[in-house]
């Protein structure tokens, strides 16, 4: 955590209705007429309109908060309505910026809303984020994530990020003039096959509600200088436990963007190839691929296509194994009537007891031409300390 001086400057007096409206907000001590001026006078940008964006800008528009521009491409649809509480029914079909726009003005008109309605790219990053003291992150990819955290540091700007998936939410403040990046927390994307992906695995809607009001929460901290803004922490919460932890995140020295020696001083030529490395491809040679228990949990568990072969002895299987998985021990690798059982067309994991057993197998598989090959680490006692 971080006490900062706030990043805006305090504005004209506030005018008697506007008195009247933040009443509540002025007669806390900490905030005052003055935080309320610089509330008015700041400019938040909240990138996507969606189940974050939804409680970031209602609270941004009720705080007094009086540019709020929205970038967004999408079009309102009835799935959305199950956590985006900023459309309604009557908004379907129409694009989310107009719908948020609508409903920003009905709680408050004094907020001059600007609208980028599209995709945020790497051509008009810069040039959007530039006109605003804070960024919020509502995004759900990881190609824009790391635009966003990007374009944020190249211009010296916070980003507040937020992240869910399931029951599961995390936010944190990027700021690199004061601490970490994104790029500190996680230099690399996930592989494609174990990025969660809310389409596929769900989202608890309410939770949108919880991270999204920790987002505005810190956006009106840095605004106005209250209190100290979750900067090189990083909130991890629970719906399922209500547990709230937080861990310690520090600048990496290493990072390339905002490290002691950064090695990349602009913006990548393309942020969705950056984010689509495979797990499993670029085998060429014998290092054979190794994948965690837990990615796998996670392959399972978003839905991933993929081939999960368990190479040990049929009492072994017996014994236990992991459901969705095909039996073929171990001697038919050996004999070559495996592959015959074995499809060419989607990744394929390969498990066994320790990892022994199941690496020389997808050995073998990648010397026959198989591609996306990759090896259980630690076999199914690794698989079974996940459950304990
Ligand atoms: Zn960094």
């Amino acid at each position: 955590m971080k006490r900062l001086q706030p990043l805006v400057e305090r504005g004209a007096a506030l005018s008697q209705s506007e008195r009247q409206r933040y009443a509540r907000h002025t007669v806390i001590p900490e905030i005052g007429l003055e935080g309320q001026e610089r509330l008015r006078n700041a400019k938040v940008l909240c990138i996507g309109a969606g189940g974050l964006g939804s409680p970031v800008l209602l609270y941004l528009a009720a705080a007094g908060v009086g540019t709020l521009g929205i970038v967004d491409f999408d079009l309102v649809e009835e799935s959305n309505l199950q956590r985006q509480i900023i459309h309604g029914v009557s908004d379907i079909g129409a694009p989310k910026t107009q719908s948020a726009k609508a409903k920003i003005l009905d709680i408050n008109p004094d907020v001059n809303v600007v609208l980028h309605q599209g995709q945020i790219t790497r051509e008009n990053v810069m040039e959007i984020l530039a006109n605003y003291d804070v960024i919020v992150d509502g995004t759900d990819n990881f190609a824009t994530r790391y635009l966003i955290n990007d374009a944020c540091v190249f211009l010296g700007k916070p980003c507040v990020w937020g992240s869910i998936f399931r029951f599961d939410g995390q936010a944190s403040v990027f700021f690199a003039d004061h601490g970490p990046c994104y790029r500190c927390l996680h230099p690399e994307p996930p592989a494609k096959e174990l990025a969660p992906n809310c389409a596929v695995g769900g989202v608890f809607g309410v939770l949108c509600g919880t991270i999204g009001s920790t987002q505005a929460t810190e956006v009106i901290k840095l605004i106005t200088g209250v209190g100290e803004v979750m900067v090189g922490e990083v909130l991890i919460y629970n719906a399922l436990k209500a547990s709230f932890d937080k861990i310690i995140l520090n600048k990496d020295p290493n990072c390339v963007l905002c490290g002691t020696n950064p090695t990349q001083t602009h913006l990548l030529e393309d942020y969705d190839s950056f984010c689509s490395v495979s797990l499993f491809e670029n085998i060429d040679g014998w290092e054979i691929p190794i994948v965690s228990a837990t990615s796998v949990t996670q392959m399972i568990n978003s839905g991933s296509d993929f081939q999960l072969i368990d190479v040990r002895e049929p009492w072994e299987w017996d014994e236990e194994r992991i459901d969705g998985a095909i039996l073929i021990p171990q001697g038919e690798f050996f004999g070559g009537t495996a592959t015959a059982n074995i499809s060419r067309d989607t990744p394929i994991v390969i498990y066994c007891a320790h990892g022994i057993r199941s690496a020389s197998c997808a050995g073998i598989l990648i010397q026959e031409g198989f591609r996306n090959v990759a090896s259980m680490d630690g076999g199914m006692e690794a698989w079974k300390t996940q459950f304990i």
